[in-house]
């Protein structure tokens, strides 16, 4: 009996010296393991003294049980202590701000076009699409621009071969268009063009929005009237317009169409060169040539095309003064539109 109370006694000791759950398995082993000392007492029941024996018997018992209880106990303290160092150490600082999601936009080119194409198609215009590689035929010839034509000086081609070209305009679309269908006619033909020109307001490629409207009736006045109500749509009911004689192959009688400045309202300022007036496309009535070449009869029908840039249009629309911004994909500059 003295023995089991020394055994105890040892096992308190020892269990006030483990630090850590590989401790307490050691432990564990020593006491109530299949070699411990415990299960070795048990076995030495036999010799015990049968009048000793059931006390015996029973404190060992209790002893057994003391033992398992105690290093459950300090099991699961154990367990306790490191989840919870755990969990300090996986702490979440939720008052940190959160990491906003960043969002893509359109480009603003593209936004003015799908402006500009959601105008015209609300007045009944269709959309139209050509190759940017066109024969030299649909990008001057069929447009009344031959070979010899000063209106090729205007502009600077990017040549495949003698015959093919890169478009600078979208306005060998029309051509394409008409030969395919009859009149009446209702497209717009937005779109890339080439030119061999880089500078501050001049980009090798950009992007034009080409017009065209056949029938058989088709007047200046409708010219006009569309025009106005484009523009009034597009910068505002009262933005005055204005009609200024001009010369194109492709139409005749030819006009370029301004807009009063809307930086200075008309006043004059550096952006309209103190004219007051901004201009903003080129159109006219389709000349009777074109429609020859198309095969279209010119008593029968008649027309008007217009075309317009659309870095302009954005350019004027939201005070850019630079159109390189447009190409230099600077994030600092797209977000804002
Ligand atoms: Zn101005």
């Amino acid at each position: 009996m003295d023995e089991l109370a020394a055994l105890k006694e040892a096992f308190q000791s020892e269990l006030a010296s483990v630090q850590s759950l590989a401790d307490l398995q050691q432990l564990r082993n020593k006491y109530s393991g299949k070699k411990g000392v415990l299960t070795a007492q048990l076995k030495s029941l036999s010799s015990v003294s049968p009048e000793q024996r059931p006390a015996f018997g029973k404190s060992l018992n209790e002893i057994k049980e003391f033992v398992e209880s105690e290093l459950k106990t300090r099991e699961i303290s154990f367990k306790d202590g490191e989840q919870e160092k755990r969990l300090l150490a996986e702490r979440l600082d939720i008052t940190l701000p959160g990491r906003s999601v960043m969002f893509g936009r359109s480009h603003p080119i593209s936004q003015i076009l799908e402006e500009i194409k959601g105008i015209f198609v609300s007045m009944g215009f269709g959309i139209e699409e050509g190759p940017e590689v066109e024969l030299d035929h649909y990008n001057f010839e069929a447009l009344n621009i031959p070979k010899d034509h000063p209106a090729r000086d205007m502009q600077d081609t990017f040549y495949v071969s003698n015959e093919v070209v890169l478009r600078t305009h979208t306005s060998p679309v029309q051509v394409r268009v008409m030969e395919k269908r009859r009149p009446p006619l209702r497209i717009i033909v937005p779109g890339k063009v080439y030119r061999c020109d880089s500078d501050v307001t001049h980009t090798p490629m950009f992007h034009q929005v080409e017009g065209l409207m056949v029938d058989t009736d088709v007047s200046f006045s409708d010219l006009k009237g569309v025009l106005e109500l484009f523009i009034h749509n597009l910068f505002g009911k009262n933005t005055p317009v204005r009609f200024r004689p001009s010369y194109f192959p492709f139409t005749e009688p030819s006009a370029e169409v301004d807009i009063g400045c809307i930086f200075c309202s008309g006043k004059g300022c550096r952006i309209c060169k103190t004219t007051g007036w901004l201009e903003i496309l080129g159109s006219g009535m389709v000349n009777p040539r074109v429609f020859e070449m198309a095969g279209y009869d010119p008593e029968e029908y008649s027309g008007f095309a217009f075309g317009m840039g659309v870095e302009r249009i954005t350019m004027l629309k939201y005070g850019i003064d630079d159109l390189r911004l447009f190409f230099e994909n600077d994030l600092r500059f797209l977000r804002q539109f």
